[in-house]
């Protein structure tokens, strides 16, 4: 075998909040994430050159050693030992960038899937999930997929019952603000953990979507208010979400729906205002090899 393709998912944040920091400075979550089937492809041939080659074709897309698929190959190398390091990286992106959906961590997961399957190395997830919590924290959970509370700066996850059947209208406005804003804004707020946790989980156990979606927050959201997120949230609400929210630290809004129509509907109106909108589901897994 000299190339494997794999699909990577990006990732929801139903829920984020922020419970404290760590002594050398990383905020300590509270989240639940969920994959949804809008995918990334990573496509691994090995070669004689030695070295790793990756390719992208978007110009604000790194494709050195800053692109999170270089540094999980990297980082697998160096955990397996593996002197041949040859092989070019191809990514085609479908998850938007600046989006708070995870893309590029989305990447790093789906190459350590590529890599272990192309490797023949066997490592099972806890292992896929050490190395890669070593390139970033949200690593850990795109290599889970699913749905899943995540705590810790993103390390530890507890797989939890799969979100019940909905659509998820994604629109992504242009703005946005940096994520290391994003936190330094919350900081300076000063307010505490506000998350009921238990009660979102239990609804999603019920599989109860409009008590889930009752129980969204987005502590980052709150405290960087921003125009054009809350005027895609009103739109969602208008054409029938249970729920509308930020997802991570931005810009990307999804609005939850029970009702497919209205979920086309919604995802029709706000395609005319802006151009990165999608109509996902919620799947049950991780990056997929082909
Ligand atoms: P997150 O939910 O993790 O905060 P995000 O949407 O804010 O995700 P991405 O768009 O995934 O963040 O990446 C942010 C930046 O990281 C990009 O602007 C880009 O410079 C850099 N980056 C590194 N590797 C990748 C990659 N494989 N795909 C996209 N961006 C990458």
């Amino acid at each position: 075998m000299d190339q494997v393709t794999v699909k990577a998912p990006a990732k929801l944040n139903l829920a984020l909040d922020i419970t404290g920091k760590t002594q050398n400075g990383y905020h300590l979550m509270k989240m639940v994430m969920q994959a949804i089937d809008l995918y990334d492809t990573i496509r691994i041939r090995k070669n004689d050159t030695g070295k790793i080659s990756l390719s992208c074709g978007l110009e604000s897309v790194p494709c050195d050693e800053r692109n999170i698929a270089y540094a999980a190959a990297e980082a697998f190398f160096q955990h397996c030992g593996i002197e041949e390091r040859g092989v070019e990286i191809r990514l085609d992106k479908v998850i938007p960038q600046q989006a708070g959906m995870a893309g590029g961590s989305a990447d790093g997961a789906g190459t350590l899937t590529a890599l272990n399957e192309l490797y023949q190395t066997g490592l099972s997830l806890p292992e896929l999930c050490g190395i890669g919590k070593t390139v970033g924290a949200d690593l850990p959970f795109c290599l889970t997929g699913g749905t899943a509370v995540v705590e810790g700066i993103g390390e530890i996850i507890t797989p939890i019952a799969d979100f019940p059947d909905c659509d998820f209208v994604v629109a992504k406005p242009k703005g946005g603000i940096s994520t290391q804003r994003a936190f330094s804004e919350f900081d300076r707020a000063e307010i505490g953990p506000c998350l009921d946790i238990t009660a979102m989980v239990k609804a999603i156990e019920d599989r109860d979507a409009a008590g889930a979606c009752a129980q969204m927050y987005n502590a980052l959201a709150r405290v960087c208010p921003l125009k054009e997120v809350e005027a895609i949230q009103n739109i969602m609400t208008s054409c029938g979400a249970k729920g509308a929210l930020m997802t991570g630290s931005g810009s990307a809004v999804f609005g939850v729906f029970t009702d497919r129509g209205k979920a086309y509907a919604c995802e029709r109106r706000l395609s005319q205002r802006y151009e990165e909108c999608f109509l996902c589901k919620p799947i049950s897994h991780g990056p997929v090899i082909e």
